[in-house]
């Protein structure tokens, strides 16, 4: 949050829309080879490589899809190029740059996008990605943040949502529903925040979906392990939206129906016992909760052993001819129709 001492208050007009960029960006490492000139000129240069390039953007606004309440500055700038980077990586491919295009109120001290900075400057070192570019303009009212990234990868290594079939395994990475309990701790602190400014909320209990929420991480690990195991997944999403809404898609777009095992879902004992604090169904919220960034993706069944044993995957379900639809398959062995916010009950 914007602070109020004096000494930390620099107008957002002081420095000039020149003096704020180059102020902002004077510290950001180039990690490529191919990113010929970055920010400085009227465009960013790249020279281009054998490769095919992935391109991806996502626009932040403040009140719709980040809420500075309980957002600190510095995550929001982490967690905005971390989204960005989870396209990239949901393609199986490299990400090398990212632009960086902001409009601010002037309610904003100079301090306050100096953390928001430092939040991408973070992700950038994480993830070796170059800043090359953006624009920086001002706002009526609020915070507005759109990044895009950019990759690369052979064309044969690229992984589209089109590409499962019939009897492929479907494997999720990580768990679910942490970054969506997160915030449900998160908003509860926020109100009784509201009620007594005084209350120091204990978070401690609430570490791990805490971090989730306020700073995921995006999968390039697994895109890494990929290669090292020597599996080619058949089709892939990240998981911004749940679950269900990422099966659905996957199965739209590759035309095939899926069975997802109730049981297999992976959660987190700290998502259990929190959902279970907030009276929550836990198979609800792990189908319909978005922002885990996790990857989600259909192997063939032959690739099966390379996976197996690692701790990273989970298989949930497999794929199914078209015909035979998109279910859920309960714990008491019901067969219920999936849909994007979780599934039909009768
Ligand atoms: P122009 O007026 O030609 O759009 P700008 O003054 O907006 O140029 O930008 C100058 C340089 O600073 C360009 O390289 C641009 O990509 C970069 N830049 C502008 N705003 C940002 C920002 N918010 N973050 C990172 N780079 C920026
Ligand atoms: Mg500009």
């Amino acid at each position: 949050m914007p602070k109020n001492n004096n000494e930390s208050n620099t107008p957002l007009d002081k420095l000039g829309e020149f003096g704020l960029i180059k102020q902002l960006t004077k510290d950001f490492k180039i990690y490529h080879k191919n990113t010929v000139k970055g920010v400085g000129d009227d465009a960013a240069v790249l020279d281009k490589t054998n490769k095919q390039s992935v391109i991806t953007t996502d626009l932040l606004i403040e009140g719709v899809h980040f809420d500075l309440g309980y957002m600190p500055l510095k995550h929001l700038g982490y967690k905005s190029v971390i989204v960005n980077l989870s396209d990239v990586y949901a393609m199986n491919a490299a990400a090398k740059q990212i632009t960086v295009s902001i409009a601010v109120s002037n309610r904003f001290p100079t301090e306050a996008i100096e953390e928001l900075y430092a939040g991408i400057k973070l992700a950038c070192d994480t993830y070796q990605v170059d800043l090359i570019g953006g624009d920086t303009t001002s706002s009526t009212k609020g915070l507005l943040i759109s990044i895009t990234a950019i990759g690369e990868a052979n064309k044969e290594d690229i992984v589209y949502r089109n590409g499962a079939k019939s009897n492929d395994l479907l494997v999720v990475t990580g768990d679910l529903a942490g970054a969506y309990m997160g915030l449900q701790v998160l908003e509860r602190e926020k109100q009784v925040f509201q009620l007594d400014p005084n209350s120091q909320p204990d978070l401690s209990k609430y570490a791990y979906i805490v971090e989730r929420q306020l700073k995921p991480e995006a999968r390039k690990d697994v895109v890494g392990l990929f290669k090292d195991l020597g599996v080619k997944p058949t089709a892939m999403i990240d998981i911004s939206d749940g679950l269900s809404s990422e099966i659905l898609h996957l199965c739209e777009q590759s035309n095939v129906g899926c069975n997802l095992f109730e049981e297999k879902i992976p959660l987190d004992p700290q998502v259990i016992s929190t959902l279970e604090e907030f009276e929550l169904e836990h198979t609800t919220i792990a189908l319909s909760s978005g922002e885990d960034y996790e990857l989600l993706f259909t192997i063939a069944q032959k690739d099966y052993d390379k996976i197996q044993a690692n701790p990273n995957f989970t298989v949930i379900g497999h794929m199914t001819d078209k015909t035979e639809g998109i279910h859920l398959i309960t714990r008491s062995n019901q067969k219920m129709e999936l849909i994007a916010q979780g599934w039909r009950s009768f």
